[in-house]
């Protein structure tokens, strides 16, 4: 059987010319550049209910069975998304945290996916892979971290966390956990209760329970109470359980507080307990000059998570995990099967995390840090903390906003009518009920967008600044935003509720 014509002269389905290719893209990348143009004066979403997107596009749809044109599809998906997303690059957008994303990052993942590199290894992706590791270095260089130290790029916070926990599993667990598994020993880790919900994922998987998390009170300013720390880890021991591993947060995700470094390191040497420091959003702010003094002691952890695509502005994914020491991650994550024989001395990323095949995360990361070097990138950060702050210290010029907390760029405030009393208990229900309602009506809105927090048994609305698109102006006419939607909620609610007179 001689071979069929499609595949002497190939013809492939998706193969296209150059200059299809080209007029496509060029006008793709126009539509990009007038939707960025468009953005400050469109809404930050629709708001629309899950039925009406499926309806926008079309989702009963079956498998279409014979391809369409390439450019009008592109066209289409453009319209789609352009007509029905929330767009995190407004520059009122300040929920969870979530940045504004970098254009030169755009252009880094379209690069990215034309040389399509693999960086599970090194000779898959030579260049790749060393501009992947010069990233990594650059990154530690901005955070005071030894530059001499292990790491990867990730999808995200969560897993540059989780890589971490193992990394800090493998090393502290006193048996070959790897080979053995978790068994009887009783691992336990150590976090303010302000610890983002990661920690769960990772004891859940692998293989502690979450009850092997020690959840530590946090004192009035939201840090880990170092004395309540103390008092746990002696108890498990005297009790035969082993700590292994602390968790301090810089930058928790509600707030923006930053655990005492310095003082969990003392504390983690004198236990022989693996620091871990969760900075995911907040850690490069240790890069800007006025509030470098939080971060004291980040050097001394024996690992970091970090989130390029929150203070770094990359687009999405891009998560950063870093180790003192490289060979903790080949510790926890190397294996070699016959069936790889790379032979070359040089990083192969697939040896330290989980992941086998993986995609040029860094590229974007590495485009952006040269674009505007650290300086840039200082000047940005400490720009959304000055807007966070200048939002918290505007609250008071409203009768009605009552600011709860201020750390690094969220700001956290809640409405209150003016003539109830903020003091009494009798009214936090109802307060948090109709805070409640107030954000949802926010979000719908489109005007701006902020996310929530809970902050002593308040409901709290919180904006989290990671935007280099947001001016002052986009951070005053929030407040009179809030206390219009208020006002109008009150006068609705309050006759209905049962609690406030
Ligand atoms: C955002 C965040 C995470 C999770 O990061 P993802 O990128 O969303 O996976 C973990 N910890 C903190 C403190 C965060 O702010």
């Amino acid at each position: 059987m001689s071979p069929s014509d499609d595949v002497v002269n190939r013809i492939s389905p998706l193969a296209i010319s150059s200059d299809d290719f080209r007029s496509a893209a060029h006008r793709l990348v126009d539509r990009v550049a007038d939707f960025l143009d468009r953005l400050p004066a469109s809404p930050v979403t629709r708001g629309e209910s899950p039925s009406a997107v499926r309806e926008a596009m079309d989702a009963a749809r079956p498998l279409p069975r014979e391809g369409a044109p390439l450019a009008a599809l592109v066209d289409r998906a453009a319209t789609l998304l352009f007509d029905h997303s929330l767009f995190n690059g407004h520059p009122r957008f300040w929920g969870y945290v979530t940045s504004s994303p970098a254009p030169i990052g755009m252009l880094g993942e379209f690069l990215a996916s034309a040389v399509n590199a693999n960086c599970g290894a090194w000779l898959l992706s030579p260049m790749a892979s060393e501009i992947e590791a010069q990233t990594v270095r650059w990154v530690a260089e901005m955070l005071g971290y030894p530059t001499g130290c292990g790491g990867l790029f990730v999808s995200g916070g969560n897993m540059a966390n989780i890589v971490c926990f193992l990394a800090a599993r493998a090393a502290k667990a006193g048996s070959d956990i790897r080979t053995a598994g978790v068994g009887g020993t009783r691992l336990r880790v150590y976090c303010s209760s302000e610890t983002h919900t990661w920690i769960q994922k990772a004891a859940d998987i692998s293989g502690l329970g979450t009850d092997s998390i020690r959840w530590i009170p946090a004192d009035g300013e939201f840090r880990i109470n170092l004395e309540a720390l103390r008092t746990r880890v002696r108890e498990d021991i005297e009790a035969g359980d082993k700590p292994f591993l602390v968790i301090a947060n810089a930058g928790t995700v509600s707030t923006g507080a930053v655990d005492p470094l310095s003082r969990l390191a003392v504390l983690c040497r004198e236990f022989n307990l693996w620091l871990h420091v969760d900075g995911a959003y907040g850690a490069l702010a240790a890069a800007v000059p006025a509030s470098a003094a939080l971060f004291a002691g980040l050097g001394e952890a024996d690992s970091i998570a970090v989130d390029p695509h929150k203070w770094l502005y990359a687009p999405l994914e891009a998560g950063c995990a870093l180790t003192r020491d490289i060979s903790s991650l080949r510790g926890a994550f190397a294996y070699h099967p016959p069936y790889y024989h790379f032979g070359v001395e040089a990083t192969n990323y697939f040896d330290l995390g989980p992941q086998n095949s993986r995609g040029f995360r860094a590229l974007k990361v590495w485009l952006a840090l040269q674009q505007v070097g650290r300086e840039g990138y200082a000047q940005m950060i400490s720009g959304d903390i000055r807007l966070a702050r200048s939002m918290y210290e505007r609250i008071a010029a409203f009768p009605q906003l009552q600011a709860l907390s201020h750390g690094l760029s969220i700001t956290t405030f809640r409405y209150v009518p003016s003539d109830l009393d903020r003091m009494d208990n009798n009214v936090t229900n109802y307060l948090n009920d109709l805070n409640c309602e107030l954000l949802t009506r926010l979000q719908q809105g489109g005007e701006a967008y902020v996310s929530n927090a809970i902050i002593g048994g308040k409901y709290a609305l919180r904006a989290c600044i990671v935007n280099f698109r947001t001016t002052l102006q986009d951070v005053h006419d929030l407040l009179p935003l809030v206390v219009r939607i208020g006002g109008e909620l009150d006068a609705q609610m309050r006759p209905a509720h049962p609690r406030p007179a």
